[in-house]
């Protein structure tokens, strides 16, 4: 599938979100894949990989192609990375709760259980890092501009 993906820091957290303008056939059906059915094409419609539809039809003009493109942006796109984005907002409860259940893991001698937290936790560190890596990237980029 040639669709649209954002490549931005939240990139990793849309990841499995592929946009595209799926293609209404004067049949009935939706197209998410690239047939040679294009002399049937009715409207396009906002579509993504992870298979979220929206319900507004676009002409079957380049425009309306491009409409459907930004729709998904708009509507599916943008709540997803805001959502990314705000999970800093909870994110030193959710390890400090982590952190104590690991503690607790330890202390009963259920070192397994603890490995498996502690993995976790490093995991989501890790993963944190690299957003942050690119969001720092961004900022430096923004200034030499
Ligand atoms: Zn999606």
């Amino acid at each position: 599938m040639m669709g649209i993906r954002y490549t931005g820091p939240y990139a990793e957290q849309v990841a499995e979100h592929e946009g595209q303008a799926a293609r209404k056939l004067t049949d009935g059906t939706v197209s998410t894949g690239w047939t040679e059915e294009t002399s049937a094409l009715e409207a396009f419609i906002a579509a993504c990989s992870c298979g979220w539809r929206a319900a507004a039809e676009h002409p079957a003009t380049e425009a309306g192609k491009e409409a459907a493109e930004a729709q998904w942006n708009t509507e599916h796109l943008s709540p997803l990375i805001e959502a990314a984005r705000s999970s800093w907002e909870s994110w030193p409860d959710d390890l400090a709760g982590l952190a104590r259940y690991a503690r607790d893991r330890v202390l009963a001698q259920d070192n397994a259980e603890a490995l498996r937290i502690l993995d976790q936790m490093v995991a989501d560190v890790d993963y944190r890092r690299r957003t942050v890596a690119q969001l720092s990237g961004q900022q430096e980029r923004g200034a030499q501009e």
